[in-house]
């Protein structure tokens, strides 16, 4: 008789984005009326930059002539693309990456969900709280959670790390020691980073504690102010103790094209052991690469017509985002983030919970955003809006909220 893996079981409830669905398809079946305006979910709406399309397309015409047409991609990414990555995103940031330290893949969610593998099961592993619930739902399903605690809304062996208006939603270093941290910045969901300086100290800490960082930044093209780092690898050590996760999805609106990379350099070991090696076996057995016309595409993001078109598109959210922080501090309510990430973090009026704001919200004002709770404990009592609409709908959702 076969056994299921019983650490699914222990998953709470619905993932958050189907219960968000189900709640505004019964309102919009009970209304037919109402128009209901979606600054929920993090997804982009602009389409792809023109430099990209007509990559894809002559891409699609190489797959057609047998002197051009690719089978199999190499099992790290194609060389043309791993170059840019190193040039644009690494080297010029004075960040000593090399090529075969870059690993191609289909997106920072796969990425983030697998990289537990090359772990042991009895790692412990530390996140932010509120966080992208990728990182503690993988880990459940790999046995390294424990227990759930539903009083709690935690599971028994992670050790969470608040953040909160009260420390500028930045974690401060765990008192439990844990060997895995998660860390994302510019973040979501709470839309806001920490300087340089102070990833620096994770650095440090991680390097002290013999811990491995996970560095999620996906959010990287957001990044508006000097101080804030586009890589954990400008930071002194990082090397040796972080593998960055990187998307294409939020710079250049690849989130139904997919792209992404993970970086692991050599340095980066446990005692004698490779964690750059045991990836490449990982991504050798069970990857069998981007498609060849998604990583031709990505490397013109690198290109000048594509870094001036996916810069533009990004320029374009983040006036969403700072009309929303206008919009909403102008009516009374506290805002942080969309500075330096496309999600605006607010706090809920009059100490309401997040879902009964979540139900304000679309019931009054026929607005949808994400309720705080759904990311961890310490995001009840805030409420996440994406910069990723339109100027058009943005603006006409700020106007119903600040009608309410
Ligand atoms: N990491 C974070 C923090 C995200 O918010 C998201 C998507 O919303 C992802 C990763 C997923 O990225 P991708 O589309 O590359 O899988």
């Amino acid at each position: 008789m076969f056994k299921i893996n019983e650490n699914y079981l222990k998953l709470p409830g619905s993932y958050l984005f189907s219960t968000i669905a189900k709640k505004v398809a019964a309102y919009k079946a009970e209304n037919p009326d109402k128009t209901v305006i979606s600054l929920g979910i993090g997804d982009v709406t602009l389409p792809l930059a023109p430099a990209v399309i007509s990559r894809l397309h002559s891409a699609v015409d190489e797959m057609a002539v047998k002197e051009t047409f690719r089978g199999y991609a190499p099992d790290l990414g194609y060389e043309f693309l791993r170059s840019a990555i190193v040039k644009n995103d690494y080297l010029a940031r004075g960040a000593q990456i090399a090529i075969d330290e870059i690993f191609v893949s289909d997106g920072a969610k796969s990425d983030s969900g697998n990289i537990g593998e090359i772990f042991s099961v009895d790692n412990r592993i530390a996140v932010c709280d509120p966080v992208y619930p990728v990182y503690v739902d993988s880990n459940v399903m790999a046995g390294r959670a424990g227990d759930y605690l539903p009083d709690q809304g935690k599971f028994s062996n992670v050790i969470y790390m608040p953040c909160t208006a009260e420390n500028n939603f930045m974690p401060a270093l765990p008192e439990e020691t844990p060997d895995i941290i998660y860390l994302c910045f510019p973040n979501n969901p709470t839309g806001t980073t920490i300087p340089k300086a102070e990833l620096q100290k994770w650095v440090d800490y991680a390097l002290e504690k013999g811990a491995v960082i996970i560095y999620d930044a996906a959010y990287e093209a957001y990044i508006s102010e000097d101080d804030v780092a586009h890589t954990i690898y400008e930071c002194e050590g990082a090397d040796r103790c972080a593998i960055e996760l990187r998307s294409f999805s939020k710079n250049a609106g690849f989130t139904g094209t997919r792209l992404g990379f993970t970086v692991i350099p050599k340095a980066l070991k446990c005692g004698d052991v490779s964690l750059n090696s045991l990836w490449a076996r990982r991504h050798g057995t069970k990857f069998n690469g981007a498609p060849y016309i998604i990583q031709a595409a990505g490397e013109t993001v690198y290109s000048p017509e594509g870094q001036a078109q996916t810069k533009e598109m990004v320029a374009y959210y983040m006036e969403n985002a700072a009309a929303i922080r206008a919009g909403l501090e102008a009516g009374g309510y506290t805002v942080f983030g969309g500075i330096n990430a496309p999600y605006i973090w607010m706090k809920t009026p009059d100490g309401m919970s997040s879902w009964d704001f979540f139900d304000y919200l679309l019931k009054g004002a026929n607005v949808v955003g994400t309720p705080g709770s759904g990311f961890g404990p310490h995001g009840e009592g805030y409420f996440r809006l994406t910069a990723f609409g339109s100027h058009e709908s943005t603006q006409e959702a700020l106007a119903r909220i600040r009608s309410l």
